[in-house]
């Protein structure tokens, strides 16, 4: 079967048994950052059900601009004040540069790579904290999820001083 034959039939008994969720804002006010890494099972890892959280993904889980323009929606159109900055242990982005995945990829863009979790984390949630339009938000953790043990490290929190 082909792989597009597969999630079709997939599909078939899914749309019969699903949970239906009306309000398409999230019931848990919150959105998630994170890597699309196949590992990381965004609902399961954070206890998270469908409807209560928006998820964005992208390689890295690096806050780029079209990042940007779904948090901008997300906080004053759906509702969203708490957003979760999730990277993670073994990342294809950690550990390489710019330059290397220019020539690996052949395409002349900006990958965001990961020198530091730590130190990403901070800047992403710097960026998100200082955007006068990203004003609803109000809380922002990052953290490092750990694909082998499956546990969270709780890196940076933040908070809007009120
Ligand atoms: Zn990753």
């Amino acid at each position: 079967m082909s792989q597009i034959a597969r999630l079709l039939s997939a599909n078939e008994g899914y749309a019969a048994a699903r949970a239906n969720v009306t309000d398409r804002r999230p019931g848990r006010s919150m959105a998630v950052l994170t890597c699309m890494d196949a590992r990381i099972d965004v609902f399961a890892v954070l206890g998270l059900h469908l409807g209560e959280a928006l998820v964005i993904r992208n390689a890295g889980g690096r806050v780029t601009d079209d990042v940007l323009r779904s948090l901008a929606l997300s906080s004053h159109v759906l509702g969203v004040d708490t957003v979760v900055v999730m990277q993670h242990t073994k990342c294809g982005l950690a550990g390489v540069t710019d330059a290397e995945l220019r020539e690996l990829t052949g395409a002349d863009l900006e990958f965001f790579p990961i020198d530091d979790h730590a130190a990403a984390l901070r800047e992403d949630i710097e960026l998100l904290a200082t955007l006068a339009y990203l004003e609803p938000l109000k809380v922002i953790a990052g953290l490092v999820y750990d694909v082998e043990s499956g546990e969270l490290d709780d890196v940076i929190r933040w908070q809007r001083p009120s």
